[in-house]
Order: structure tokens, then sequence, then C-alpha cells
């Protein structure tokens, strides 16, 4: 494989250029990694998902007898569907010191600063590795890089401290909230609506327990726990979809519903759940059973991401705060892998260009100026850690 030469901007139109939605595969873009750091006489390591269609890359930079520094990055995107997006959101269109893309900022644009910088890496004599760490899935929960955690966390030379380049206007975060999420099905019994008594209603049911979660909600919001570093304050409670009943003349069999919560590192999410439990087994389920003894109340977890919470006088903070030259440091509104990453014993800090309110968003964009400071953090993290 030749060297491809390709800078930060050329890198960042090559990788927006693969639709790597979280519901597609990720492996035409891992491939172009895998191929781009063969160049560089750089082996890549790949942890596939079940169905062999998605994959983790891991590559380690420079001497693998020393734990090193991991840069860390997701590589799928959220959808664009019903967007109204002014361009093609697969092509960057540069336009104002600005590259309007789906991902450019959320976080294509990091991944493509770090490739960018590994002809640097290969030149400089090393004194730790620098490990590169693209997952995929991360939009869905958090979800892909875990199978590569399972692998890292046991090996002797895991890296000593991660950089996720999530965007963040290039400030240091050093913590967020975790996120799980939870499907409650009810199964109640069907009658003829004129016949309620015969019944079990799953959708009253359900609205109790969407009203329970809703006092708990206002719980946490008037009584805390309280961090004032983050927005809101609080653990949130929230649910977010809900389904049942086929018509109005029918005691509904069936109802589902959706809930989540954004907790504060270390507010326990178990709580809020066996608080919902015991409500249930307490206020419902013997009228429930009183009427169908089969009747159910199910509630399972989709997904569970743990916060984080990386101290100000870690050293991973100071690092990340020296290389950025900025003393301030900040708690994100949003979810990231640093949670899981954290749980392995990698303390880990979020730091990359470009700004979150951005993300997710129709004509999504990464300014020029914040690929320009990526680069000179990470260009600050090289000569850091080389010899010479
Ligand atoms: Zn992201």
């Amino acid at each position: 494989m030749a060297r491809a030469v390709i800078d930060k901007i050329e890198m960042t139109k090559r990788l927006v250029a693969f639709d790597t939605t979280s519901r597609n595969s990720n492996l035409a873009l891992i491939d172009f990694a895998r191929d781009y750091l063969d160049g560089y006489g750089i082996k890549s390591e790949l942890v596939f998902d079940a169905g062999g269609q998605k994959a983790n890359l891991y590559a380690t930079i420079g001497r693998d007898d020393q734990s090193g520094i991991m840069l860390s990055g997701h590589t799928d995107v959220v959808p664009v569907d019903d967007q109204a997006w002014h361009t093609d959101p697969f092509k960057i269109v540069e336009q104002d010191d600005r590259l309007y893309g789906r991902g450019s900022a959320d976080m294509k644009g990091f991944i493509a600063t770090v490739l960018s910088l590994v002809p640097e890496l290969t030149r400089r004599k090393l004194r730790e590795p620098i490990h590169l760490c693209f997952s995929y899935d991360e939009e869905v929960g958090c979800v892909g890089v875990r199978t590569l955690i399972s692998v890292l966390k046991d090996r002797p030379n895991k890296p000593r401290l991660a950089i996720i380049g999530e965007p963040t206007v290039m400030q240091v975060g050093v913590g967020h909230k975790g996120k799980h999420s939870f499907r409650c099905t009810v199964h109640g019994h069907e009658a003829h609506s004129s016949l309620t008594h015969q019944g079990v209603n799953a959708v009253e049911v359900a609205a109790e327990l969407v009203a329970k979660l809703k006092e708990i909600a206002r719980r946490k919001r008037d009584h805390g726990p309280f961090d004032p570093d983050f927005q809101p304050p609080y653990s949130s409670v929230h649910t977010g979809l809900i389904q049942g009943g086929t018509a109005l003349n029918i005691v509904p069999r069936e109802c589902t519903f959706d809930f989540e919560m954004r907790q504060l590192p270390g507010d326990d999410v178990g709580a809020v759940v066996a608080e919902l439990k015991e409500f249930a087994a307490k206020h419902l389920l013997p009228e429930m059973h009183a009427v169908r003894p089969e009747t159910r109340i199910l509630i399972e977890e989709l997904t569970a991401a743990p916060g984080l919470s990386t101290p100000i006088d870690h050293e991973a903070t100071q690092l990340a705060a020296a290389l950025s030259g900025s003393n301030g440091t900040a708690k994100v509104s949003f979810a990231t892998e640093g949670g899981l990453f954290q749980e392995a014993g990698i303390p880990t800090i979020i730091c990359g260009p470009g700004s979150i309110d951005q993300a997710h968003k129709p004509d999504e964009f990464v300014a020029l100026e914040q690929m320009a400071r990526c680069e000179a953090f990470l260009q600050r993290l090289i000569d850091r850690v080389s010899v010479s």
C-alpha cells in the first residue's frame, strides 16, 4: 500500500463521504483507515460486532511495551432523515471558513485531524505510544466500543489515559452524565369497553407508572442531588415514547413505553427502577391480579452508559489543560464512551473541535479555526511524548 499524504481537510472530506449512519455498516470507512495506516507500517486490530458488519479499529503507533495515550472517536453518525439540509450531507462543502457535512463536528473532523498527523507520528521517536481507537454504534447508546474495551481492559499495557475528541470547542471536558434507557411493557387483559371490570387496562396501568416516574423526576429536580456544573444540575427522568390500545371500545391488552434517566455521576439508576417496581408491586399488580392473575409488568434495560467524572487534579486533566492552553474545565451535557473507559480503568477527558450545538442538526459544520486548534493541540501532544 502506497503512502498517502492527506491533510486534515481532505481527510474530513474522505471520511464524511462514507455514509456511516449507525444503522449502516462502517466497514468501508474502517477499511480505508486501516489501509491508510498500513501505508505507514501501522497494523490495525479490528474488533467486529456479532454480525461482522461493523468494527472498532484499534492501532498502536510506537513502542508496545508502554501503556501510552489513546485518541478516541466514534465513526458512526446520526441520520439525516427528515432534516432540511442545504447541501449534500455526505459531501463536504467548504464555505465561510467552515466545513459543512454530517459528522464534520460529531466527530469525523477530529478523527481526520488525528489521521492527518499519522505521518508526523511515525517520523518521531515516541517515548510512549499513541493508540488510535475508532468505534461504531456510539450514537445508539455507546454500544460498539464495549467489545473493544473487553479486549483492552485486561491488557498489561492498556492506555494510561484517553482523549475523546467529541465536540467541546476544544475545551477540556472532565465529566458528563450517564444515560440509561428502559422499556416497560404492561400486559393487561382485553375486554369490551362496556365491561371494564372484566379487563385489565394496560394503558391506564402504564399511565400510573409514567406518573410515578414524573413524581421521581420532580423529586430529583426539587431535592437533588445537585451538581451546579451540569445543565440541568440534577438527574433527569423522562418518558419519550408510549404506545397502547387498538380501539376506544376495547379495554387495551398491551401498552409499552420507553423512559430514560440521565444521571449525575454517582447517582443510583437502580434505585429509580427499584422504586418503580415497588410502586407497581404495592399499588398496581394486586388490582391487576385480582382480575387476571397472568397480567404482568415487565421493565427491561435498553441501553446503559455510565457517567464520567475525572478529577480536576488528575494527570489526564492536567495534560489536556496544558495541551489546550486553557485552565478552565467543563462538564458537558452529552454522554460519551468516556464513562465506559473510566469503568475499565482508563481515565478520560473529552476535547475536540466543533460545537455540540451543531451536532445532530441539519447543516452540521466544523469551523476551520477549530480544526486548526485541534491540530495544534495534537501537535503539542506529539511534541510532549517524543524524544526528539
Ligand atoms: Zn459524538
